[in-house]
């Protein structure tokens, strides 16, 4: 039985953005009897086209395999509703069995181009996804801050119980001592607060990341310059070397500039005075790298794979200050830009920093 359509349902079906289609079965394969609608308007596929073409004849074999075993299950009277890839467009597809006495000869098909709803849903998402990857962050954060802000806290009120209680029995020494105590916990405390800080109007620069083609060893030059200008009393050597002819890079200065301050600041942190800091511009594997090498106290292989994660502080670090932030950050800039980060130590020997980036 072949079905003609009258031609004001033809124009109907394609006005109203679905397509319907018919499906029967000879032997094992299957045929269109006719499809009608919105795919025929989009491609410009006359309906005579696909009239008893097979349905491996239509589609490509990914599709087909899709497809096949729907049309199975519809021919075994299931009703199905399936979504199916059709040139790049994301389909949903219902397939309804069309039951005639016990036999099923023919399914009737429809199919609705949902993909602008499949790219709202994934944007959705990562939104959702963004927003827990947040939340988690932030419990990690205020767990991490209470227990930071509790030790000098509690040197601070136990400085000052000595105080109030022994005040009339101490000597002066001991008062000088117990106050100097005080006043180095609120040290710790204020420098916590700043470096909180610091970090977090850090996070807030991504959201206007703006890469721009640039020049990488002038980017880097000057970057550097004015880091160092920063640093007093200037503690390290820095030295920086570069390959001739490095392909331009698409970069953010402002957050490249962040991004070298943290690892140079760790560098600095976490090696003694008086050593060099090497940092190596070069291309290989069709990638720009950037590394930056001190000859400070390294990581133990045991927490390497760990100082990107927020709030990662390693034992043998902890006299030093720090929140742990920094190098989590660092790892997100690098990645807006298309790039990625490790690090190479050798404990007691020093550590470096790669930052690879694609090229312009
Ligand atoms: P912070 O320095 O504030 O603790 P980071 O996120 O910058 O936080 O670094 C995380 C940890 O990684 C540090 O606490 C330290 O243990 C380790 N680390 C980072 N850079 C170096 C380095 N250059 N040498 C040795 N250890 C480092």
């Amino acid at each position: 039985m072949l079905l003609t359509l009258p031609d004001e349902v033809r124009q109907l079906l394609r006005l109203v953005q679905h397509h319907v289609f018919m499906i029967y079965g000879d032997e094992d394969e299957y045929y269109f009897l006719f499809s009608e609608g919105m795919i025929a308007e989009q491609y410009n596929i006359p309906t005579r086209f696909v009239r008893n073409k097979s349905l491996t004849e239509i589609f490509t074999p990914y599709t087909y395999s899709i497809l096949y075993p729907n049309v199975v299950k519809a021919f075994k009277g299931i009703s199905t509703q399936f979504e199916m890839m059709y040139r790049e467009r994301t389909m949903l597809v219902s397939l309804e069995p069309i039951i005639r006495g016990k036999k099923i000869e023919e399914i009737m098909g429809s199919a609705f181009d949902i993909t602008v709803q499949k790219e709202a849903e994934k944007e959705l998402r990562a939104a959702l996804d963004k927003e827990r990857q947040l939340h988690a962050l932030k419990s990690q954060f205020v767990y991490t801050v209470s227990h930071e802000f509790r030790t000098p806290l509690t040197g601070i009120t136990m400085s000052a119980e000595l105080l109030q209680h022994y005040m009339g029995k101490m000597d002066e020494h001991t008062k000088r001592k117990t106050l100097e105590s005080i006043l180095h916990r609120t040290d710790e405390l204020t420098t916590l607060i700043e470096d909180l800080l610091t970090q977090s109007s850090a996070q807030s620069l991504s959201t206007m990341f703006n890469p721009e083609i640039t020049d990488p060893v002038f980017a880097c030059q000057s970057i550097i310059q004015d880091i160092a200008d920063t640093f007093h009393p200037i503690t390290h050597t820095i030295t920086f070397s570069f390959e001739e002819m490095l392909p331009a890079v698409h970069w953010d200065i402002r957050l490249m500039k962040h991004i070298i301050r943290n690892i140079l600041t760790n560098a600095m942190k976490y090696s003694p005075s008086g050593t060099t800091i090497g940092i190596r511009l070069y291309y290989t594997h069709g990638a720009i790298h950037l590394s930056i090498t001190d000859q400070g106290v390294g990581i133990a292989d045991k927490d390497l794979p760990h100082i990107f994660t927020p709030f990662f502080r390693s034992n043998r670090t902890e006299t030093v200050k720090g929140t742990g932030l920094g190098l989590s950050i660092v790892k997100e800039f690098v990645e807006l830009h298309g790039g990625t980060v490790r690090a190479e130590s050798q404990e007691h020997q020093g550590t470096t920093f790669i930052l690879s980036f694609p090229e312009a």
